[in-house]
């Protein structure tokens, strides 16, 4: 509907309903504006295709996959399940025992009727696992992200973000959001940060925003030395563990626990849906901080808050990975095991020192189509990582081995990709000698 302002009669500010109504082929064609929208992305090759995939719960890394012919079993090499914890005996067994005994849902956002017994629980067990004093839940990291960020940006007068060039969406958004001032420092560039630090006003509130393990390429932030570049400067640090927590340090605390940099961090964010296995997002830091997060942040104040048996599930990952370190090393046997296999094969990996295996591809029509033969003639699910999750030209498969992968599944896995490398004429690197 068009409104079409005032009528000609003089004086008259009136808008008319016959003057509002949209005439024959006048009006916005609403779907045809949508369907334009993903034509533009298909015409970039990077329309979205989902697999349709069905888990099977006690047989990780194995899936339905449900094909156009109907359903045949899959091997997941791309999943954010790093550890398996979602199928975990103890993890399903708490949230099943939590549902019978509590029901399904919270019943509200925290400020109605939300709060309850397990999510309480949950943030003590967060607080614990990164030694601070307190902690906060959201629907999920995306959210604790976006809404930590922004608020804590807005509560500080005149705030500056120091924003690490590879942040994760939902840290931009937070940063966006918040409407504070932001200059994007050179991807764990130390140099590039402290001069950035060095010309903002020493009394102004800094907020240095970055990850600890990019999990695209799979490389890892210099997080004690960040730390102390803030404590020089007088800057506060939040750093995103989203892809660490639970894999790395003694307890699962991260990076920042493995490097021994966990108390010179002032917030610490995470997930519960990816080495967890289930779902939500939390901060932790100092109580000041977060009591100011809890009554200001709206993406935590207006929605529900997670279901019991979600928060017990995590509750119950969370302290097995604390004290069971087998995952954890298994974790990294299989990656170094996979990482092997393909340098072994010419497969191009991008090297660095995590559970990330990303293989460069380079081209978004070709990695789509690499990722279609593997799963329709292999039986391997890898979906294809394109713009703008990473950057153009540097599409990729992106690996995530998991302590369920054993030797056999890793040389399928060699020789699919090597059937795929010769279809599409991709390039090889020399081979070279297998490290292990
Ligand atoms: C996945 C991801 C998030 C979001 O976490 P969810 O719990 O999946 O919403 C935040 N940060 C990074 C770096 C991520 O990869």
């Amino acid at each position: 509907m068009t409104l079409r302002g005032p009528c000609n009669t003089a004086g008259c500010e009136r808008k008319c309903p016959g003057e509002a109504m949209a005439q024959p082929g006048e009006a916005m064609d609403y779907d045809g504006a949508f369907a334009s929208a993903v034509a533009r992305l298909r015409e970039e090759r990077r329309y979205r295709v989902f697999a349709d995939l069905e888990r099977i719960a006690g047989r990780f890394p194995y899936a339905r996959w449900h094909s156009p012919q109907g359903p045949r079993e899959v091997t997941i090499w791309c999943s954010n399940d790093y550890l398996g914890m979602g199928q975990h005996p103890k993890v399903i067994g708490a949230m099943i025992d939590t549902a019978v005994r509590m029901g399904t849902g919270a019943g509200g956002t925290r400020n109605i009727s939300g709060t309850h017994h397990p999510l309480i629980e949950l943030e003590r067990e967060l607080a614990d696992l990164h030694a601070k004093p307190a902690a906060l839940i959201f629907t999920s990291g995306y959210v604790s992200n976006q809404s930590g960020i922004s608020t804590l940006a807005k509560l500080l007068p005149d705030c500056l973000i120091l924003s690490d060039a590879m942040n994760h969406n939902s840290m931009i958004e937070g940063v966006r959001q918040s409407g504070a001032e932001r200059r994007i420092w050179r991807h764990n560039d130390l140099a590039d940060l402290e001069a950035q630090l060095r010309v903002a006003a020493p009394r102004r509130p800094k907020l240095i925003v970055f990850e600890s393990l990019y999990s695209m390429d799979g490389d890892v932030a210099p997080v004690g030395p960040i730390c102390d570049l803030a404590r020089r400067y007088g800057a506060m640090t939040y750093l995103d563990e989203v892809h660490a927590v639970g894999m790395y340090g003694p307890r699962g605390g991260g990076i920042a626990e493995r490097d021994g940099a966990m108390d010179h961090v002032d917030v610490i964010e995470g997930t519960l849906a990816k080495a967890y296995g289930g779902l939500g997002g939390y901060i932790a830091g100092s109580a000041a901080m977060i009591d100011a997060v809890r009554s200001y942040a709206p993406g935590f104040i207006f929605t529900s808050a997670l279901p019991p048996p979600v928060c017990a599930a995590a509750t119950a990952a969370i302290r097995h990975l604390k004290t069971s370190h087998d995952e954890r090393a298994r974790h990294q046997n299989r990656a170094a095991r996979v990482k092997a296999a393909l340098a072994a094969a010419g497969l191009p990996t991008i090297a660095n020192d995590t559970h990330i295996v990303p293989l460069l591809i380079g081209d978004p029509e070709k990695c789509k189509a690499a990722s279609d033969v593997l799963l329709a003639e292999h039986g391997i699910y890898i979906q294809p990582i394109n713009y703008p999750t990473v950057p153009k030209g540097t599409e990729r498969l992106r690996i995530t081995p998991t302590p369920f992968h054993d030797d056999a599944h890793i040389e399928q896995l060699v020789v699919a990709l090597t059937d795929v490398w010769d279809r599409f004429a991709l390039p090889f690197n020399d081979r070279a000698v297998a490290a292990e």
